[in-house]
C-alpha cells in the first residue's frame, strides 16, 4: 500500500451533545498510525471509521497524541486495552507528566472527569483509570521533542506549537504537504488564527508568532484542524 492521509470525521454522541473531531491517520505499507483518539468509548467508531476509509483493518502500529486534552487522548486506553499486540505511544514531553498521573489534566475538572467515567463501561473505566494512573508504568514510549522526525508514511515532523497546551504539537506530512495542526489552529472568516484564547489561559503570550511564523515557512497545501472546521487548502 502507498503512503497516504486521511482524515477521520468521528461524530460523538455525548448525550448531551454532539461533538464532531478530526483524528487523522497516516499510513504505508507497514501500517497505519492514528494522531488522536476522540473522547473515551470510541476506539471501536474510530476503528470502523478507517476501515471504511479503505486503510486494511488492523491495529495501529502507533498512536501520536497531539496534546493532553481529553477529546484527544479519550479512547487511547481502550486502543492499547483492546491490542493483541503492544502499540508505541507519542506525546511532547511537555505534556507527558499529565498522562503520567504526575499533574493533573489541565482542563479536565475533577467532576467533569468522575461523570465521563461514570458513562463508561467497567471495562473501559478500568482501563482509563490504569492508563493514566501515577501507580501504573507510563503509556508513553516516546516523548517528543521539537523538530523530530518521525519515520510513518513518508516521513512526519513534530512541531512543538506550545499554547493551547504547554505540549501541544503539529505534525507536518512532508510527502503531502499536510499540517495536522491539533487545536493549535482555528478559521475564523476564512481566516488561519492561532488557537481559540478561550482555551488558551497563560501559554498565550509565548505563543501567537511562533506558529504563524513557522507555519507561512512551510506552506502547507493543507491544513487539518482537530475542531469540526474541516480542511482547508491553503493558497500556497
Ligand atoms: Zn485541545
Amino acid at each position: 500500500m502507498d503512503e497516504g492521509i486521511e482524515m477521520l470525521d468521528l461524530s460523538m454522541d455525548l448525550g448531551e451533545r454532539q461533538m464532531v473531531v478530526h483524528p487523522t491517520v497516516v499510513y504505508d505499507s507497514d501500517g497505519y498510525v492514528l494522531v488522536d483518539t476522540g473522547m473515551p468509548g470510541f476506539a471501536q467508531k474510530i476503528k470502523d471509521l478507517i476501515e471504511q476509509s479503505g486503510i486494511p483493518a488492523s491495529e495501529p502500529r502507533a498512536i501520536i497524541l497531539t496534546h493532553q486534552d481529553i477529546d484527544h487522548i479519550g479512547s487511547l486506553p481502550q486502543f492499547l486495552a483492546e491490542s493483541r499486540s503492544p502499540i508505541d505511544v507519542y506525546i511532547h514531553e511537555n505534556d507527558k507528566p499529565y498522562l503520567d498521573g504526575e499533574k493533573p489534566f489541565i482542563k479536565l475538572r475533577s467532576e467533569r472527569k468522575r461523570a465521563i467515567l461514570q458513562s463508561l463501561p467497567e471495562k473501559q473505566r478500568s482501563a482509563f483509570e490504569h492508563a493514566f494512573s501515577a501507580s501504573t508504568p507510563s503509556v508513553v514510549s516516546h516523548p517528543l521533542k521539537d523538530e523530530e522526525r518521525l519515520p510513518f508514511a513518508g516521513g512526519l515532523t513534530v512541531i512543538h506549537t506550545p499554547g493551547h497546551t504547554p505540549g501541544h504539537i503539529s505534525l507536518y506530512h512532508e510527502p503531502s504537504q499536510t499540517l495536522i495542526a491539533g487545536d493549535a489552529l482555528v478559521v475564523q472568516d476564512g481566516q488561519l488564527l492561532g488557537p481559540n484564547p478561550a482555551n488558551t489561559r497563560i501559554w498565550k503570550q509565548r505563543f501567537g508568532r511562533c506558529i504563524n511564523s513557522r507555519i507561512s515557512r512551510l506552506k502547507p497545501l493543507f491544513v487539518i484542524m482537530a475542531a469540526p472546521l474541516i480542511i482547508m487548502q491553503t493558497s500556497a
